[in-house]
């Protein structure tokens, strides 16, 4: 799940991310990397299937996702996640991640 088509990397499989982490991956907002709120979504609700998602603070407590909480896949439905969260390409995700640019790099 989750298909994003990078203009840098092509198509790419990555992780859910709200629209403020996004825009942060692709270089056009400022997140602090250390603010964002990463959990897993249990999407058959077996363990056997984690997806990641990644939000800022703001819209983790919109939405009510804790830090490294263990969602289940119905969260996705239920909570409205869908479409303000949105795959992210996972090589970019990687490198905003790991501190390419940013205010503390
Ligand atoms: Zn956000
Ligand atoms: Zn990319």
């Amino acid at each position: 799940m989750g298909a994003e088509q990078c203009q840098v990397h092509g198509v790419q499989v990555g992780q859910l991310c709200c629209p403020h982490v996004n825009s942060a991956v692709r270089g056009s907002l400022e997140v602090p990397r250390d603010a964002a709120v990463s959990a897993n979504i249990d999407m058959m609700d077996d363990g056997s299937d984690l997806l990641l998602i990644v939000m800022c603070q703001s819209c983790a407590a919109r939405f009510n996702i804790r830090v490294n909480a263990n969602l289940p896949g119905e969260v996705l439905d239920r909570a409205g996640l869908i479409p303000d969260v949105a795959p992210t390409c996972g090589i970019c995700f990687a490198a905003w991640r790991n501190g390419r640019g940013g205010s503390d790099a």
